[in-house]
Parts: C-alpha cells; structure tokens; sequence
C-alpha cells in the first residue's frame, strides 16, 4: 500500500506499527479530497507541514488529473523534499522507571508518524539473542544498572540513520547521562539537527515501586498491563491474593505475559539512584534552549495524555 510504503514506521518495539499508518490514512482522509490527494497528504501531515501541500504537491487540480501512477510519484517527491530539506523532529521521552514512557511512546508515535526508539527495548533483544552486546549488557541490566555510554551511543548512532527515522525520531530510555547526551547532541550536529523537544513525565517516586512490581509484560508487542491498575483479562489470584502466573495471558494474542527481571524492589532501588544521579541533570543541559515541559504523569491516563499532547504542541 502507498501510504505504507512512503513513509516506513516500524519502531525498535516489537510492536506492531500498524496504527501510525492508520493514522496517517485517516490523517489524508481529513485533508484531502480526491483519492490522489488523499494518498499523498499523509506525507505532508507526517512532516508537520500542512500548510505547504499546496505548494509542495502543485494545484490539487494537477494532481487529480494525473494517473494513480504520477500521484505516487508526486507524492514521493513530496517525502524526498520533507526528507531532505527540512530538519528532523526529536523528541526525548523522559522519566523514571515507570513513568508510561512505555504507554504514552507509541501512541506520540501514531501522532507524529515517526519512530519510538527504546534503548531498554533494543537492549532486551541483544540479550534475547546473546549478541556480543546482549552478553555484555546482561548482568548489569538485571542489577538495575546502567550499561556502558559506548555501547549505547553506538546503537542510537546506527539506528538513527534507518530510513523510518528520516522525518525525526523519538527517545526512549536515551540519553541517561549527561555523557549520552552531548554524545547525540554531537552525532545530530554533523547534520546541523538538534533535540527539539524534551517531555518530562513527572510521578514520584513512592509511587514507581507499586507500578513496577506489578508489571507484567507481552514481550512480542510491548503491551503493558499491572495486576491492580490493568489487569489481562485472564487473571486469576490464588489463595494468598496473589495473581496466578499461568493465567496471565496477553489479551489480544493469549500468549504468556512476563515480569522484566529488573521490575524487582532491589533492582527499582538502584534504577531510581541513577535516575536521579545521572539521568535528572539533562533536564538543565537542555533546559537553556526553551524545549523542556513538564507533564504531571501521576493521574488518570486520559490526564497525562491530554498532557503530553499540550507539551508536543509547537506554542506549549
Ligand atoms: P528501560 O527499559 O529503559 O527501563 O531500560 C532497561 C535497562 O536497560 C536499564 O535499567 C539499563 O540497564 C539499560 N539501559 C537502557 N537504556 C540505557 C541507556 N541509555 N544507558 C544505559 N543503560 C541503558
């Protein structure tokens, strides 16, 4: 399909990105009249620059009467300039361990049509695959420490020149040192790009443990659910109260859930320490550029997205 094939939205999670697409069709529905028009919208929605469809793609008029064929083609010229001229929109998800990064990234993701790239996902799948990076990171992710600025930096710096991220990208997980973060401040740099937005997701901390430890996980699509706030459909608890762990399956695929094996108190205790050590200080290495918003992130969900949807936009 057209739309899919112009703009390729796959995301280091293993979840599907099916949904951005969707978006970005019913994005073009909205704006567009004709079914030429139409295919080629989503383009210039995606880049955030509606304004210029008019400009970029000629008179409606000559598009419609073109083929289906020269559509595509018009369209695709349309992406190469987005794609080659216009700078590239970055956005830093942040927030501690159990913030919703994990909830509130992928659907920021079917907003804006660009990637969510999560260095914890990332990192989970080379230690699923026990590459030489996965060996490495392994023990230290279990402890809840961090992993070396080198490796981490050189994952971000490759997968950022994928053809998914060429209208912009957004952090997961990355920076967490001030180290990480003039490392991407320098690889943007040499293509003359910059962090354009950081959203803080704010909860305490007291809060975090509860969230975290009743986290169970469907590793193939990144799904989410708590045994107490959004509990698997199939959940049952056993006599001392305790969910079932055969019975936690994921909702849609009823595959098994899992528990990640750092989502443990100890593990939460040492995350949090670096969270606030080394993590917390980007907030001021970026603040100087008027790109930092705070979101409250302990309330209801539809709260924190009406939130963060207000910090994205370009006046917040
Ligand atoms: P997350 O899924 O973001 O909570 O990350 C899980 C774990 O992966 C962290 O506790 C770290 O051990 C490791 N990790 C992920 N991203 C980074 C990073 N940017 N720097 C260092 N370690 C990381």
């Amino acid at each position: 399909m057209f739309v899919s094939n112009a703009v390729r939205f796959a995301s280091s999670r293993f979840a599907s990105s099916g949904a951005a697409r969707r978006s970005f069709a019913s994005l073009a529905a909205k704006t567009a009249k004709s079914d030429s028009a139409r295919r080629a919208a989503p383009l210039v929605a995606a880049a955030g620059f509606a304004f210029g469809a008019s400009t970029l793609l000629g008179s409606r008029q000559e598009v419609t009467s073109n083929s289906a064929k020269s559509a595509e083609e018009a369209a695709k010229e349309v992406e190469n300039k987005f794609g080659s001229y216009w700078p590239r929109n970055i956005l830093i998800l942040f927030g501690p361990p159990g913030a919703g990064k994990g909830t509130h990234g992928p659907k920021i993701e079917e907003l804006l049509g660009v990637p969510q790239l999560s260095t914890g996902d990332m990192l989970r799948a080379a230690v699923g695959a026990q590459t030489e990076v996965g060996k490495k990171a392994q023990a230290v992710m279990k402890a809840g420490g961090l992993v070396s600025d080198e490796i981490v930096v050189g994952i971000i710096r490759d997968r950022i020149k994928e053809e998914d991220c060429r209208f912009g990208f957004i952090l997961d997980g990355f920076p967490r040192t001030i180290a990480q973060a003039k490392a991407l401040d320098a690889m943007l740099a040499e293509e003359g790009a910059c962090v354009t937005k950081v959203v803080e997701l704010e909860v305490p901390d007291s809060v975090l443990e509860e969230r975290i430890t009743g986290r169970w996980i469907h590793k193939k699509s990144g799904r989410s659910y708590h045994v107490k706030y959004a509990p698997p459909k199939s959940m049952k608890k056993g006599a001392d109260g305790a969910p079932l762990p055969e019975s936690m399956t994921d909702d849609e695929t009823g595959e098994p859930l899992m528990q990640r094996p750092d989502d443990t108190s100890a593990a939460l205790k040492k995350r949090l320490e670096s969270y606030h050590g080394e993590t917390v200080p980007i907030l001021d290495h970026y603040s100087p550029n008027g790109i930092v918003r705070q979101v409250n992130a302990n309330q209801k969900m539809s709260g924190v997205w009406a939130e963060v949807l207000k910090s994205l936009q370009r006046s917040a």
